[in-house]
């Protein structure tokens, strides 16, 4: 029986597993990612980078699952 803990995507920043995927804005993801390689971050990597900005934003992540929007929810 597989575990539900080791399914997800391995983070390139940390190494940790997620389960979680954050969608960003182009210009969000531009700002965070690695510059030389392409990666996956998990959601913990995404706020220390945008924490790393050192200034006070604000984000909405109020849109749902893109479960609830396959399902005609959204
Ligand atoms: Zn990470």
């Amino acid at each position: 029986m597989s575990d539900p803990r080791d399914k997800g995507c391995l983070c390139q920043g940390c190494g940790r597993r997620y389960r979680v995927d954050l969608r960003l804005s182009d210009e969000l993801w531009k700002r965070i990612q690695y510059p030389d390689w392409p990666n996956l971050l998990c959601g913990i990597c995404i706020m220390e980078r945008i924490e790393d900005f050192r200034e006070f934003d604000y984000y909405d992540l109020d849109h749902g699952s893109a479960k609830d929007a396959a399902s005609g929810l959204l």
